[in-house]
């Protein structure tokens, strides 16, 4: 499929304008940024992986009823997906305090949540994602009425619901995440479609047992290992093949094939 012009360039993806008017393709790359862009490394095969883990998690939450703006995974690292005006407002769901929660407020790390606890944090990297509250996306219409947001948050705390079963199936906790909606408007009506992407890049995800961290904080915290942990993730989804190995696919040398002759 024709690419059209780039129209975004963010940390971990781009987006080029799709094949028809109010479509997208979104490209999965392989870089990994934390703290802002302060730190910025390769993770060979990451973008592939994190294409085909988010591209599961909607087609599943597609099926639950929640909109998203995926149309179809295209190849290895595209997407294409419908052209949406992202509300600038990061909705994050904890179940279980870590990351800034922790080092903002000094609750213990790993301590679970009596419920879900749903924050806000304005998308501005110029200001480093400041965490808001509700009143602030009222104030300055980030979403545009009370209505839009008490629907928003309706979805996120039913995706939660849904994640929390479909990872807690595969022995992995669904500790937190990061949701983004956008609105787009299909068949002259506009719709609040799940937009981005879900992926161990915006999940924290811990094995059951053994705690071990499945996503960026392996890259954070320089624990190593970060697209076997990836590849951990979308195999325990049945979504790669217990042997397969993501990263040889791209990187491997090539198989010789025998063709036979009629
Ligand atoms: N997150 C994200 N993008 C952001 C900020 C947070 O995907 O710009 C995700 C992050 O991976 C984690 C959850 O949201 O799963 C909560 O992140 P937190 O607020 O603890 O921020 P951090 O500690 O990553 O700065």
């Amino acid at each position: 499929m024709n690419k059209g012009k780039k129209l975004y360039e963010g940390k971990a993806k781009i987006l080029y304008e799709g094949p028809e008017k109010g479509t997208a393709i979104q490209h999965f790359k392989d870089d990994a940024t934390a703290f802002n862009n302060l730190k910025k490394s390769t993770v060979e095969g990451k973008g592939v992986l994190n294409n085909r883990i988010s591209e599961h998690i909607f087609n599943n939450l597609n099926q639950i009823g929640i909109k998203t703006h995926l149309i179809k995974r295209l190849n290895m690292r595209e997407q294409l997906v419908r052209l949406v005006e992202i509300y600038p407002v990061e909705f994050i769901v904890r179940n279980v305090a870590t990351g800034s929660l922790t080092k903002k407020l000094g609750i213990a790390d790993g301590t679970v949540l009596s419920k879900p606890l749903l924050e806000y944090s304005y998308k501005n990297d110029d200001f480093g994602d400041p965490l808001i509250a509700r009143e602030h996306i009222l104030e300055f219409k980030w979403v545009p009425s009370e209505l839009h947001l008490d629907l928003i948050n309706s979805y996120c705390l039913r995706i939660n619901d849904f994640m929390q079963g479909m990872f807690r199936g595969v022995g992995i906790k669904l500790v937190d995440f990061k949701l983004e909606f956008g609105v787009a408007n299909i068949d002259g009506k506009n719709e609040i479609l799940l937009a981005d992407e879900i992926s161990p890049d915006t999940c924290r995800l811990w094995d059951v047992v053994s705690e071990k961290k499945l996503d960026k904080d392996r890259f954070r915290k320089d624990l190593g290992n970060i697209v076997q942990a990836y590849q951990e993730v979308a195999r325990r989804l049945g979504i790669i093949h217990e042997e397969s190995n993501i990263s040889s696919v791209k990187f491997g040398k090539p198989k010789a094939v025998n063709i036979k002759k009629k």
